[in-house]
């Protein structure tokens, strides 16, 4: 019923005149970024900044990105980006279950996707990047320039090539099987007739389940692989609403979610009256990473930058750009001021997959690796559990865990913290269900190169 009232997707666009890529110019480019999502923009802006060449491919750049982002205030605050926030909230709340909820004291915003990618078009078009509306099919390498092909017949020459493809992955090469958990969500900004959440907070989970009271198979389902509800209520009668299962392998079937959906929505007395926009979430979470190094560079999704526990990235990626791009520039910079043959592409690509990967992040996300290996076998009372330790930790130690701010020393804290907060039950299922887990992250931690 939900479903018959999602409209037809329409491509929102900017309405810049972007400077396209002339294929008849001549010697290679600098950095051809392959993808205008906002790590590949975030890159092109920045190198571009710096006075090199860049072309920035994508078959559609002027088209508003798709996905809802939700980020923590101070992230975009770090950033400089509080200008592409368009609703906050002051706190957040989770339900755990019917009897206890938890306020988070941490304000949260919704990102104004429009204005996001506008402002880092702008800057790229004042840099002087150029554009190709197409996609890229495939690259290949001598020893100093890589060849880009393109779905319309083109072919780029460049120094170097930046992969930020997304999930999809384009260019960047793995040697060994992927092998994530799926975050699936399926999300609406609806117009309702009322709701019952409070205008100042956001629901950051709702693991109430009591509106499968009834439905025996689906109280089932959701013991075993549970869902919660991710709400940002906009106004008394505008709301985005996305039921998420948080991580699971292979992940939930996006119609069982959808079911589960409306029933919540019907026992939360949501009446929907229409859909401004619907959102399919699949979110590859955890893996190994890309060969590290290689000779594409990577970034966002395609550089394993999503967090393995929670799906997050965006702010991460935009925490990144800078010091994949910094990295570039000094990189380019100094193979131009010297004629040694040690400054060839590979081993720029070398030291630019370093500065992104320091054996420190790596560590990070070995940790964050091991929590999702957890979450994914807990049930619904079980994730409870978790969750509600969790939230009771000191803010410094949740929040920087969901921020990647903790490094490893501060993460075994975290953990020890987690596990003393955790109820007997919790720390028993911990020890069960997380020790081939501990032992899998000790034995990466061991043999993980800088
Ligand atoms: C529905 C959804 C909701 C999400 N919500 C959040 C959230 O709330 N908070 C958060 O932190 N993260 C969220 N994420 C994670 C999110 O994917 C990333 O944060 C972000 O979009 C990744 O940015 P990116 O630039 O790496 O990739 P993308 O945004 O996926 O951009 C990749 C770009 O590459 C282009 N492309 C693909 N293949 C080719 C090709 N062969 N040639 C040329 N171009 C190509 C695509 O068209 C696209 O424009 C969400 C993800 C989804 C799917």
């Amino acid at each position: 019923m939900l479903l018959e009232l999602v409209p037809e997707r329409k491509k929102e666009s900017l309405s810049y005149e972007l400077p396209l890529f002339n294929p008849s110019r001549k010697g290679p480019l600098d950095l051809v970024v392959v993808g205008g999502g906002p790590a590949g923009l975030a890159v092109a802006a920045r190198v571009s900044a710096a006075g090199l060449s860049v072309c920035c491919i994508d078959p559609c750049p002027l088209s508003i990105w798709p996905n809802n982002y939700g980020v923590w205030v101070d992230e975009f605050e770090a950033l400089d980006l509080l200008d592409c926030l368009d609703h906050t909230w002051a706190s957040a709340v989770v339900y755990i279950d019917d009897g206890v909820k938890k306020f988070l004291q941490r304000p949260y915003g919704r990102v104004n996707r429009k204005r996001l990618k506008a402002k880092m078009t702008e800057q790229c078009i004042a840099n002087g990047v150029q554009f190709l509306a197409t996609k890229v099919k495939n690259v290949v390498h001598d020893r100093e320039k890589s060849r880009v092909a393109c779905e319309d017949g083109t072919c780029l020459e460049s120094a170097l090539v930046l992969d930020a493809t997304g999930f999809s992955k384009c260019l960047v090469q793995y040697d060994q099987p992927f092998n994530p958990g799926y975050q699936v969500a399926y999300g609406i900004v609806a117009e309702v007739d009322s709701h019952p959440f409070d205008l100042d907070k956001m629901v950051f989970m709702d693991w109430r389940d009591s509106h499968l009271a009834g439905n025996p198979e689906m109280i089932r389902g959701n013991k075993k692989l549970p869902t919660f509800l991710y709400a940002m209520p906009f106004s008394s009668t505008k709301i985005f609403l996305e039921e998420t299962s948080l991580v699971a392998r292979p992940g939930v079937p996006l119609k069982e979610i959808q079911k589960r959906m409306e029933v919540r929505l019907r026992h939360l007395g949501i009446h929907v009256k229409s859909i401004e926009e619907d959102e399919v979430c699949v979110i590859p979470m955890g893996g190994v990473l890309p060969v590290i190094p290689q000779r594409v560079l990577g970034i966002g999704g395609t550089a394993g930058l999503v967090h393995p526990s929670t799906g997050y990235m965006v702010a991460r990626t935009l925490a990144a750009a800078p010091v994949v791009a910094d990295a570039i520039v000094r990189q380019l910079g100094s193979s131009r001021s010297s004629s040694s043959v040690t400054h060839l592409p590979d081993d720029l690509s070398a030291e630019v997959w370093a500065d992104l990967w320091p054996i420190e992040r790596k560590r990070q996300r070995e940790f964050f690796c091991f929590g999702m290996d957890i979450l994914l076998k807990l049930d619904l009372y079980a994730t409870r559990r978790f969750f509600s330790a969790f939230f009771d930790l000191e803010p410094r130690l949740w929040q920087g865990f969901l921020s990647s701010r903790l490094y490893l020393p501060e993460l075994v804290a975290f953990g020890l913290s987690l596990f003393a907060h955790a109820p007997a039950k919790s720390r028993l299922e911990i020890m069960a269900k997380g020790t081939p887990a501990l032992v899998t992250m000790v034995n990466n931690l061991i043999t993980t190169k800088s």
